[in-house]
């Protein structure tokens, strides 16, 4: 008897468990150990938001809530997205989750059925594909250039299309890509999305780090007919530095934020009540903490940037959101997995291996960590490829 069912089965263990191991390992045996894979930001959380949620534990807010979240930060949430993304939900139709892992995962277990097709542009977010396996769907990875920024174009999401396509899944500002799409970008995948009738599930999680004046867009606010189709999905994790609060949210039309509110009654049911009190105080307290932090990340994009473009066999697409950077090590004639591994073997600098997010060509490194470990792990990756070039 096999105690798994398949869709424990069919997931891809985590490519990326082995050398994150192993970068723990040798820190615990004392080893200076420079870390680049940081997926949350290495600032604290706003002095005011953990009041706010002190406060609440305080005054006894620690029973259920409604399971899709607090009326008042349902209504927060509506009115953000009305005055900072010019979409139009009802407080009904925001359906507050877990974290916005968890709301993507609503989102495509309430829409997709085993058949499905879900197109996932890659580079992509590792965990995209293993959702909508979970759902019983299939994901089409679809590669998309360097020259284009890491951005899919009208064409290839066209060429992707079958009769089984039921969703797109868009991720900008990118991880681990850090491309941005503009708006006429967003315009012409709409028309796509909607002359085919193609959901699109728009994770705008890092929408607030951007760079160089890139702006993050909204493509549910591009007309009636995208609105339709699309689920919009944002949290707290990044813009407020909350990753342990485990608080995101979706927006979506009538139907899929009802399908959703039901399938998370039966499942986790509210998120944490006091964490929403915290995330309340967020969207409508001080912002500048979110400046001050773009800020400092904005430095060490620049800085990694210019340094790792000046290595002789890498190549940077120069990341305009998130914070990461996504190098093309392909020229040394390793796969992405065997360079990292010997990065972190012989000089100590843990990357994640861009096979992790579906191109072999590429590593990724965060900038969520401090200027000094920058230095630090340029120096020895710089002398690790000069190595590999003899
Ligand atoms: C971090 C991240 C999320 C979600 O984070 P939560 O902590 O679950 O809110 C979603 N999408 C992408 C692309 C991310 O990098």
């Amino acid at each position: 008897m096999n105690p798994l069912a398949d869709r424990a089965t069919t997931l891809t263990p985590s490519l990326t468990l082995a050398i994150d191991a192993k970068a723990k390992k040798l820190k615990a045996d004392g080893v200076d150990v420079a870390g680049f894979g940081a997926g949350e930001p290495d600032f604290d959380t706003p002095q005011h938001i953990k009041d706010a949620a002190i406060a609440a534990l305080n005054a006894g807010f620690t029973k259920y809530t409604p399971s899709s979240g607090t009326p008042e930060l349902r209504a927060a949430i509506a009115e953000k997205l009305k005055t900072e993304n010019g979409l139009d939900y009802k407080p009904s139709q925001v359906i507050v989750n877990c974290g916005a892992k968890h709301s993507c995962y609503n989102a495509i277990i309430a829409t997709c059925n085993p058949g499905d097709e879900v197109l996932i542009p890659a580079p992509f977010w590792l965990s995209y594909p293993e959702m909508v396996k979970l759902a019983g769907a299939t994901p089409v990875i679809v590669p998309t250039s360097e020259a284009n920024g890491f951005k899919i174009t009208p064409e290839q999401f066209r060429d992707a299309m079958t009769p089984a396509t039921k969703m797109i899944i868009l991720n900008s500002p990118g991880n681990p890509t850090g491309s941005v799409y503009t708006r006429e970008e967003l315009l012409a995948l709409a028309e796509v999305a909607v002359e085919e009738e193609i959901l699109i599930l728009s994770d705008e999680i890092y929408e607030k780090i951007t760079y160089d004046g890139a702006v993050s867009t909204s493509i549910a606010g591009l007309s009636k007919e995208i609105y339709d189709l699309t689920i919009t999905v944002n949290g707290f994790s990044k813009a407020y530095s909350m990753t342990g609060w485990r608080l995101g949210y979706i927006a979506a039309p009538v139907g899929i934020a009802a399908a959703i509110d039901s399938i998370q009654s039966h499942s986790t049911s509210n998120p944490t009540s006091f964490a929403q009190k915290g995330a309340l105080a967020g969207l409508k307290g001080d912002q500048s903490f979110i400046g001050e932090m773009v800020k400092a990340f904005n430095g060490r994009r620049e800085y990694m940037y210019d340094r790792l473009t000046k290595i002789p066999g890498i190549t940077c697409v120069k990341p305009m959101g998130a914070f990461y950077v996504l190098p093309n090590i392909s020229s040394f004639g390793l796969g992405s997995a065997d360079f990292c591994d010997k990065l972190l073997d012989q000089q100590k600098v843990a990357c994640v291996p861009g096979i992790a997010f579906g191109s072999d060509a590429h590593m990724r490194l965060s900038y969520a960590c401090s200027m000094e470990n920058i230095t630090k792990g340029l120096d020895r990756i710089e002398a690790f490829c000069v190595g590999l070039a003899k």
